[in-house]
């Protein structure tokens, strides 16, 4: 692949390692995470043209702190320091820092010099998000201080012979009003960047690369009509067409049309990819398996196992493959353990982990360094339609999880049914892109009801929608009255056997986003 100009992100264990990085690729220059206990000749080679510390939840004056070597600050690269890095920085380089006397916590109203290369055009008084319990009570010699607030004297400093700048707030948070503007300027004013990271070249870049890689081998790839696997399809399709495989398992607890919408993308007579193309349709042996089965975690398990036994017959039906494609992403590889600093959230696996039994001589992933809203550009790139590039996350067990109780088909048809009324209104509201995620499910409760002067003992929809930015933590979305109402009639009218809509007002914590 051709060479970016690269920014790193030093992790020193900091929440918002994956956002920086993210802030800096906005600006279309290509950013990695790492480690700070990498071998600096590791961070060397990759030339960069700038690194940024994180911030971090450990006190720089304590033994065992998370450190660097001193060396990196005569590399000649510039360096940005947020919060912790820039208390490191002033450490490492002969200022002073200790305990606060009083946290400084939210959102804090800023006095920055404008006339610094960081905060050209910025206004002098802008909002800021700072979260620290230290502060920098004198900067290191040879730092200009360039901000300061009501309590914390040192908000920013620089020294620019040396192209070294700190920040004590955290320009990557949205509540910092002012940060996208100021991490634009470090990387192209100070760091002196071109921006020459687009999601047009990387596609035409990695395609190339593709074909290179897997020359005139075979490709196989489980599609679960996903943004991921989707955006990896297509990938691989315009590399390598009709050497690659995609094998659609349709295990009857997918949303609704959602299968017609994937056969009609990628499927037999579709005009944009010609590959080979395979739809299992597995759903009766899906529904067997889980007929009577109702603890939440045996469901997720007997679906994860009849996947891969599904996938894994037909691999053998196709023979060897040389390359199975996976679609992992960026912030799989981070959390996994392998880019930053924090710890391991899960390892990933795409629906429930590689089949032991394919016969394959090795992976590719060439969405590996994508973070979500890249892959979703690089879709568009490929020509995905946008109904399946902006599409929700979607759990490998699909409905089931959003289903109480006992999976049945009737049962999914329901859901079903109540789902789409619920996205086609959300839709219709305008909605849909300030909800993170939005879905119907089936409590497995009946209730009585009274319809057309009859009485009904039918079943409960609960409706959900929530907002977060990581998927960790969530908050339940205010939908408007009006549009709950305009769903609940049309769902209990459309919808045979529901009687009833919940609207969950539950946030994560002490919920899940998903039922089960
Ligand atoms: N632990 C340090 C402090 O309390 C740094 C905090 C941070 O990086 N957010 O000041």
């Amino acid at each position: 692949m051709q060479q970016h100009e690269t920014v790193i992100v030093l992790d020193f264990g900091g929440q918002y390692n994956q956002l920086i990085a993210r802030r800096v690729r906005e600006n279309n220059v290509y950013c990695e995470i790492y480690s700070y206990k990498t071998d600096p000749a590791v961070i060397r080679a990759k030339n960069p043209k700038g690194i940024i510390f994180t911030g971090g939840p450990n006190s720089v004056y304590l033994e065992d702190s998370p450190s660097c070597d001193p060396e990196i600050f005569t590399w000649g690269v510039p360096i940005l320091g947020i919060c912790y890095g820039s208390q490191l920085m002033m450490h490492l380089l002969g200022g002073k820092v200790t305990r606060a006397p009083e946290r400084e916590y939210g959102k804090t109203e800023v006095f920055v010099d404008t006339s610094s290369k960081l905060f050209e055009g910025v206004s002098p008084s802008t909002i800021c998000w700072m979260s620290h319990n230290d502060y920098i009570e004198q900067a290191a010699p040879g730092f200009k201080i360039t901000a300061h607030t009501a309590n914390c004297p040192v908000a920013a400093m620089e020294d620019t012979n040396r192209g070294l700048y700190a920040v004590q707030f955290h320009p990557e948070v949205l509540h910092t009003a002012e940060g996208k503007k100021m991490l634009h300027n470090f990387v192209y004013n100070v760091c002196g960047c071109a921006g020459d990271w687009k999601m047009d070249s990387f596609v035409e870049s990695n395609v190339k690369a593709l074909r290179e890689q897997i020359g005139d081998g075979k490709v196989l790839c489980a599609l679960s009509g996903g943004v991921d696997s989707s955006v990896l399809a297509a990938m691989l399709a315009k590399a390598v067409g009709k050497q690659l495989t995609c094998v659609f398992v349709d295990h009857g607890l997918l949303r609704k049309n959602e299968k017609e919408e994937v056969c009609a993308v990628f499927g037999p007579g579709n005009p944009n990819f010609d590959i080979n193309f395979i739809c299992v349709d597995a759903r009766a042996r899906y529904f067997s398996k889980l007929a009577g089965v109702t603890e939440p975690e045996r469901k997720r398990k007997i679906i994860g196992e009849e996947f891969i036994r599904v996938f894994e017959e037909e691999a053998k039906k196709i023979g060897h493959v040389d390359f199975l494609a996976q679609g992992t992403i960026y912030p799989d590889v981070v959390e996994s353990g392998l880019g930053g600093e924090s710890t391991v959230i899960k390892s990933h696996h795409n629906v429930g982990g590689l089949p032991d039994h394919v016969d394959f001589k090795a992976l590719v992933e060439p969405l590996r360094n994508l973070f979500k809203d890249e892959v979703r550009q690089a879709g568009r790139e490929l020509g995905l339609p946008e109904y399946i590039v902006s599409r929700q996350p979607f759990p490998g067990p699909g409905l089931a999880i959003r289903i109480i109780g006992e999976v049945t088909p009737e049962k999914v048809a329901i859901v079903q049914d109540a789902d789409a009324i619920w996205r086609e209104e959300i839709a219709k509201a305008g909605l849909a892109g300030e909800i993170s995620q939005y879905y119907a499910a089936l409590t497995n409760m009946h209730s009585v009801g009274v319809m057309g002067d009859e009485r009904t003992y039918d079943y409960a929809v609960a409706l959900r929608a929530v907002t977060t930015t990581d998927f960790m933590t969530a908050e339940s979305y205010n939908v408007p009255w009006d549009v709950l109402g305009t769903v609940t009639s049309r769902i209990v009218n459309e919808v045979k056997h529901v009687n009833r809509v919940f609207y969950d007002c539950t946030g994560k914590p002490p919920a899940t986003i998903e039922m089960e």
